[in-house]
């Protein structure tokens, strides 16, 4: 199936494209990891084996398999939780669960039909959607799974509907998506994923039933890591992704570089060192939602400085001593307007990817060099 933004199983393996894969900091989808166990990864090579969750995942899928085995599946599940948790591979193992014809205990048996479709990489009764990279889900999506949804499954059982970053959908496409669910098909499973549960319409959040994801204690995620991780420090990663463990294992080496640009470049504004235009010119080739996600992050740091104490702990320990200077000089308001500016500059990209983004970051930054700024 060619269609835009939406595909069959096989389809989707093909041309994998999400708007998260990138994002250090929203890796739900970036399970293609090299150095990922193969058997966690989401793109099974075919003959491999069909998606599995992750050991922090044990209570979500205790929750929605119940559903099944006690014939309460709903219509629709809202996987949501914060990014970095695998919530995407989530909605894969289950749909793998829904679909297989040979159920056993809690898990899908690997050997029917539709777990052989599944393991080489197709079935017909899988549908995907998901937005192109920094873009949303338009209504030729749903109009197009729609279409799809008049014609029998293949398998005559149930057909699964999974839409990633939900949160992408434009108001059109949620409003064509919201009447889809109150007429939704018997045996027809939608699952929405999205770490922004407030970006989705509340009318569409009332279709689903919620499944919350939360993020493991640290010492778990501690542990899964040095497993799973290459030899850097996964204390810092694991920090840096705010306790979402794929986060962490998504953070690679180029992820480190930039975030040490943009925390050099962002902190010298404080004095005539920096220049907005020079490093907006500069990072404009980067990907820009991942450097307002370090913003976010180092704003989130320095607003703990501002209102507590100095000892207090912050996620970027190797800036500590820079990120105190900072927040000597920045009123919390300033830091709230900016807050509000980075949330602004997300959703700009979201609705407009073809922004230019040197002016986006050039305004952010000069406002930025205004709230911090030390005259010498
Ligand atoms: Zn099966």
């Amino acid at each position: 199936m060619t269609i835009p933004s939406i595909a069959t199983t096989q389809d989707h393996k093909k041309s994998c494209h999400s708007r998260e894969g990138g994002n250090p900091f929203s890796p739900d989808t970036g399970l293609a990891n090299s150095r990922m166990d193969p058997r966690l990864r989401g793109d099974d090579k075919e003959g491999e084996r069909i998606p599995s969750i992750f050991p922090w995942q044990v209570e979500q899928w205790n929750i929605a398999t119940g559903m099944v085995e006690r014939n309460r599946l709903p219509h629709a599940l809202l996987l949501t939780g914060m990014s970095g948790l695998g919530k995407q591979q989530f909605s894969k193992a289950f749909s793998a669960f829904v679909l297989c014809q040979s159920k056993e205990m809690k898990k899908a048996c690997g050997h029917c039909r539709s777990c052989v479709w599944l393991k080489a990489g197709f079935h017909p009764d899988e549908i995907t959607i998901s937005p192109l990279p920094e873009s949303s889900i338009k209504i030729d999506s749903i109009r197009a799974l729609v279409d799809t949804l008049h014609e029998t499954s293949m398998q005559g059982g149930w057909r699964v509907i999974i839409i990633e970053s939900a949160h992408a959908l434009n108001l059109n496409a949620a409003n064509a998506l919201l009447k889809t669910l109150e007429e939704a098909p018997a045996r027809t499973l939608f699952m929405l994923v999205t770490n922004q549960l407030q970006r989705l319409p509340a009318t569409v959040r009332s279709r689903c039933q919620t499944v919350l994801f939360h993020k493991p204690k640290r010492s778990d995620a501690l542990a899964w890591l040095s497993d799973h991780a290459a030899s850097h420090d996964i204390e810092l990663l694991l920090d840096l992704s705010d306790g979402a463990p794929l986060g962490a294992l998504h953070l690679k080496e180029n992820d480190l570089a930039l975030r040490k640009k943009v925390y050099d470049g962002w902190l010298a504004l404080r004095t005539s060192r920096g220049n907005p235009s020079t490093l907006a010119a500069e990072w404009q080739s980067q990907n820009v939602t991942d450097i307002l996600n370090y913003f976010l992050v180092g704003l989130r740091d320095l607003l703990r400085l501002c209102v507590t104490a100095v000892t207090v702990e912050i996620v970027n320990k190797d800036y500590h001593a820079d990120f105190l200077k900072t927040a000597k000089t920045l009123s919390k308001k300033d830091a709230l307007h900016f807050l509000d500016a980075i949330t602004d500059a997300h959703r700009a990209l979201l609705i407009a990817p073809g922004l230019n983004k040197q002016l986006l970051l050039e305004d952010l930054l000069i406002r930025w060099g205004g709230y911090i700024h030390v005259s010498r």
